[in-house]
């Protein structure tokens, strides 16, 4: 039964594996917890939706970044296929500056894939969305 953050207002709500992909609702709040995209982190959201059970896919990006751009609506598509197994998450490097600092990113776009708040695996380059979701559940095996 993991853990999942609310994409509204951050509360963590705990989900049956079964009622996962049944459209579950924040308790809280009432929102969906998967909307079919990801989730704008910041720096009030980030440690919330970080340490939830659920795996964790940041999008470091900016908005100088051309290949970023290009790979938003791949990673915007990546979202469908990987919710409700995956939180997919965008993280603004010149909004938030300290956590990109935190998670040393030296180039972007540089995607992260964390489980219960400990990164696993990190891939820079932009990618299409089949390969977002291939190289995500090759690493949660
Ligand atoms: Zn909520």
């Amino acid at each position: 039964m993991p853990t999942v953050a609310c994409p509204e207002c951050s509360a963590v709500n705990r989900v049956p594996d079964a009622r996962l992909a049944e459209g579950p609702k924040c308790g809280r709040c009432g929102a969906a917890l998967f909307q079919g995209r990801p989730v704008d982190l910041t720096s009030a959201s980030f440690a919330k939706h970080l340490n939830a059970e659920i795996p964790l896919l940041v999008d470091f990006w900016a908005a100088w970044c051309g290949p970023c751009k290009m790979m938003a609506p791949q990673f915007e598509t990546a979202a469908r296929m990987l919710e409700p197994h995956v939180r997919l998450g965008k993280l603004d490097t010149e909004a938030e500056p300290e956590i990109a600092a935190r998670h040393n990113i030296r180039g972007i776009p540089t995607m992260i894939l964390f489980c219960s708040g400990r990164e696993i695996a990190r891939q820079s380059g932009a990618m299409s969305a089949a390969d977002i979701a291939n190289w995500t559940r090759g690493q949660l095996g």
